[in-house]
């Protein structure tokens, strides 16, 4: 049987255009936009917010986040050693205007999203549990929970107060920025599933459409299996390069560590509290960069491709429990493919190390420093048109910063009323053309062949190691793909938008060949490492390198020196100066092998929106619902009362109660927390389980009304044990039980929920039932109270529980299991390590378990320098390298005492990466 190709959809004329107006026009509906949207709401403005996907699950976000990468939360970092460190990750190219915003914003960002019910990790007192995972600066601040962000957002989107003012259209994807009189009035683009063509009339426009993430090609060859999210192909800074703003640091490209053949990024910022982390095939650490930047790159593409490569991500010698709870995380939070990725190939963490490797190169702010030029509050260098999140050239920047940005252009741009002059015709026109010349040709290449020829280019001849050769072979490859694609067909909506995105992604893979063409020097490790510049230059090149559309439609450079920073750094001093226009950068000769006369020109660039799309959604998951279910969609779209809700909660069908509780987690009318805790109580396990999860993720914004402590308390009795964990973690979370109704649960027969009993004992430092539970049955449990016991107290403990800690500790630094031993002489570390103690720890320094040798080298750090720095500096040749690693942080504290000087100085040429930077550091 054939089968046809569909008939190809008609072109609708330029005067059928739908025009929509508003104030503020934000172009992507994730991380940043859907803040700048809430934002500019907030302060007034009429919202327009178009997304090619769907808000509900779109961006970076969508499948997740398992960490905040940048919080300066106070107390733990300061604002200006973060503006320091990411000046340094950034080889001194940096605006630091722009960075500190993060920096001092960041926090009160943290703050507003949990308000709006984002879970971060907390400790038991409620602290955010911030890590450091560099050795430099503690700012990742982990969330277990992160799956539901765009949950969350989407739900603050759809408040009543939030409706009445954002307008939300899901699949319409802007093409052009259109600009009048030098600034920007509106967009032009379609309806990704109809077809129809849109016209925006804007007061201004935040452009927020993510990294491009879709330009060079994945070791796969999938076109779509790519690092950044796919949808993310460079939209955003085609239209803002079109619009005639500049574009700046585009020669650094972004380029990550990834799980080889996975598309996803191996999280050692995940696995690292948990003891994981890289390695060579020797098991060594290499990375000597003390930051995330193109140099730790570097070294990590020269470590794959050495004879010491293969890359691990090393868990193997965790213990059961870290590593099922980090299963949870990365093949839940993360990415649920995962696990059966691993799975598929007979691997699993006990048993196999996590092979790495490098990912595809693209253009990312967030990522790396490559993004369309911002000042301080998001504005470009085009009046009214704004930059917000991946998109924007602000270092390093990840998820919090695109919120921090999101929200600067949200409130800048609110001022601004809808434009209110006529639209420009020849740039509506040009748009119209760009989106359905495919339709005209519908038997032409289509967009999955030209896009993968395009995008093998940008491999073979873009990705560094770069040179000039190279490069000038791309821009050639590139000219010559105007062609191509000017001819690629298409027949529906869908082939139309993915054949607008090829248009981004050649221009964007031109802005990387040429960038990478002008900066005559090699920067930022792998992002900018040119073969034929090796070296840094900083007298000719300590200069952003910008880049715009001239009037004649040519891209040209400026070098503008970077301006003097608000935060001194010892390696740089800008003094900033005036701009060197470049104008702009030929090909060099590669035509021919060997020297030519003359150098060759580079040729010059040849010149009913329909249904809501929500709707088609809830559509689609109508054609399978029960009538019951209807009614609840139905119901989940208009903000119901708790009371509309409850009777499906309590309807026969668990599917049904299921949705329930799912509709009243993303609307939370008041009284949610406790129907939620009633729910614990249904007699299906999955609906109990739902209302469990939602509770925990809800728990930020439960009022901690007595009731629902009531409810709570009665869910400790229930069977079911997902319950009974569940309620002790919101009744600790909100401070609504008893030291008393927590001991009861040391007796639980469930490990899970003893482990959660002593979480909730630290909250309110209840030294007796912690110290009991150091006999409990179970490992396990024994290990949470050892690290358990370092955290309670401090100074204010009574005398007696003091002794009842020491005590409790006492016994556990002599218990049958290593990891407890290892643990509860770790703790030593907080508590103290007096003598009989820390006889001990010298004596554990020869135990066969290496974690019960790593704990006794931390406890040694809180004891007397007399016995404890002979026995540390005789651990520096331990085999194992954390061994040495925590004698050396031992040692540094001890840095008084000449001899923990000198066995400092003998482990700075340790093999192991971690080990020499901490004794240089310690020194
Ligand atoms: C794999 C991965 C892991 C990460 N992990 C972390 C982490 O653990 N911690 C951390 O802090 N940061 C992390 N980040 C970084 C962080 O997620 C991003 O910096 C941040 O989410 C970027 O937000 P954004 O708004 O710029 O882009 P996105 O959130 O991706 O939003 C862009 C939106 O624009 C839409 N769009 C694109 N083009 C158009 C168009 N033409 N018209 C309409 N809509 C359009 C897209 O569909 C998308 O919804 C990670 C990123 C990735 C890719």
């Amino acid at each position: 049987m054939t089968t046809l190709a569909p008939t190809p959809m008609k072109i609708p004329a330029v005067t059928d255009a739908e025009e929509l107006t508003c104030d503020v026009l934000v172009v992507g509906g994730g991380t940043a936009g859907t803040m700048a949207a809430l934002t500019a709401a907030e302060r007034g403005a009429n919202v327009l917010l178009l997304e090619k996907a769907h808000v509900r699950h779109s961006g970076a976000l969508a499948m997740g986040m398992d960490g905040v990468n940048n919080a300066v939360v106070p107390g733990r970092a300061e604002p200006d050693d973060y503006v320091a460190e990411i000046t340094r990750a950034n080889d001194g190219i940096v605006d630091q205007s722009t960075v500190r915003q993060t920096a001092t914003r960041g926090f009160a960002m943290v703050q507003r999203l949990e308000s709006y019910g984002v879970k971060f990790e907390k400790d038991e007192h409620g602290e955010y549990a911030v890590r450091q995972v560099h050795r430099s600066g503690s700012y990742v601040l982990p969330m277990p929970e992160g799956k539901d962000v765009k949950k969350v957002l989407y739900r603050q989107l759809r408040r009543r107060e939030m409706r009445e003012r954002i307008r939300i259209e899901n699949r319409v994807m802007p093409v052009r920025v259109l600009t009048a009189d030098g600034r920007a009035v509106g967009a032009v683009g379609f309806h990704t599933r109809t077809g129809a063509f849109v016209t925006i009339r804007a007061g201004a426009v935040i452009l927020a459409t993510g990294a491009c993430g879709r330009l060079g090609l994945p070791a796969s060859g999938y076109l779509y299996g790519t690092y950044e999210n796919p949808t993310n192909a460079g939209d955003g800074y085609a239209m803002a390069y079109h619009a005639g703003a500049e574009l700046t640091g585009i020669e650094c490209f972004q380029i990550n560590p990834l799980i080889k053949d996975y598309n996803g990024p191996a999280c050692a910022y995940v696995a690292n509290p948990f003891g994981g982390y890289q390695v060579n095939r020797h098991g060594e650490r290499f990375v000597d960069s003390d930051y995330w930047s193109g140099q730790m790159m570097a070294e990590f593409a020269a470590e794959v491709a050495g004879d010491r490569g293969p890359v691990y991500l090393k868990l193997s010698h965790l213990p059961e429990e870290s590593i099922s709870a980090l299963e949870t995380i990365l093949h839940s939070t993360e990415r649920p493919t995962r696990g059966t990725f691993h799975a598929g190939r007979g691997h699993d963490y006990r048993t196999h190390d996590v092979e790495m490797h490098i990912s595809e190169i693209g253009l990312c702010g967030g990522h790396s420093a490559s993004g369309v030029r911002v000042d301080d509050h998001a504005r470009t260098t085009v009046p009214r048109l704004y930059a917000a999140g991946d998109l924007a050239c602000v270092p390093h920047n990840y998820m919090i910063g695109a919120f921090v940005f999101g929200d600067l252009a949200g409130a800048d741009a609110a001022r601004y009323r809808a434009y209110d002059g006529e639209l420009p015709a020849d740039q509506v026109r040009e748009a119209h053309e760009l989106i359905y010349r495919p339709l005209r040709n519908p038997d032409g290449p289509p967009q999955p062949q030209v896009e993968y020829k395009l995008r093998r280019f940008v491999n073979d001849y873009v990705a560094p190691p770069k040179s000039g050769a190279r490069l000038s072979l791309a821009l050639e490859a590139f000219e010559r793909m105007r062609a191509d694609i000017a001819s690629m067909g298409a027949r529906t909506p869908h082939e139309l938008m993915r054949c607008a995105e090829v248009t981004f992604i050649r221009d964007c893979a031109e802005m990387a060949a040429r960038a990478s063409l002008a900066r005559t020097e090699s920067r930022w490790g792998l992002y900018h490492d040119r073969l034929d510049h090796p070296g840094r230059d900083d007298v000719s090149w300590f200069h952003h390198l910008d880049l715009h559309k001239s009037p004649s439609g040519a891209m040209e450079f400026t070098a503008r020196p970077v301006a003097p920073y608000l935060v001194p750094v010892e390696e740089f001093t800008p003094v900033g100066g005036p701009s060197r226009h470049l104008g702009e950068v030929r090909p060099e000769h590669v035509a021919t092998a060997g020297p030519r006369e003359l150098a060759p020109v580079a040729a010059r660039p040849a010149a009913a929106r329909a249904a809501d799309a929500g709707a088609v959604d809830r559509a689609n998951a109508r054609d399978a619902a029960s009538p019951r279910l209807l009614e609840l969609l139905g119901l989940a779209e208009a903000e119901p009362e708790l009371a509309a809700v409850e009777p499906y909660l309590a309807d026969p069908d668990p599917a049904v109660r299921r949705t329930a509780v799912a509709v009243l987690t993303e609307t939370v009318p008041p009284g949610t927390g406790r129907a939620l805790a009633g729910a614990l109580a249904d007699p299906d396990a999955e609906v109990r389980a739902a209302a469990a999860a939602s509770l925990r993720e809800l728990v930020e914004t439960l009022p901690p009304e007595p009731a629902l402590g009531a409810a709570l308390a009665g869910g400790l009795a229930q069977p079911d044990p997902v319950v009974r964990a569940a309620a002790l973690d919101v009744l600790r979370a909100l401070r609504l039980g008893e030291a008393g109704v927590f001991a009861a649960a040391l007796d639980d027969p469930d490990i899970t929920v003893r482990t959660e009993a002593v979480r909730a004992l630290v909250s309110v430092d209840a030294v007796r039932p912690l110290a009991g539970a150091a006999d409990d049955p179970s490992r396990e449990v024994r290990v949470t109270v050892a690290k358990a016991l370092a955290t309670v107290g401090s100074a204010a403990l009574a005398a007696a529980d003091r002794d009842l800690l020491t005590a409790a500790l006492d016994r556990l630094t002599e218990d049958g299991d290593p990891l407890v031993r290892g643990a509860a002489l770790g703790a030593l570390a907080a508590t103290g390590c007096p003598p009989p103690l820390a006889a001990r720890a010298v004596a554990a320094l020869s135990d066969p378990a290496w974690q019960v040798r790593s704990g006794a080298a931390t406890a040694l750090s809180a004891a007397s320098a007399d016995p404890a720095v002979p026995a540390l500096a005789k651990a520096l040749a331990d085999p194992n390298a954390d061994v040495r690693k925590a004698a050396v942080l031992a040692l540094s504290r001890h840095r008084t005492s000449a001899e923990a000087r000198a066995a400092l100085a003998t482990a700075t040429a340790d093999s192991d990466a971690d080990v020499r930077a901490y004794a240089a550091r310690g020194l």
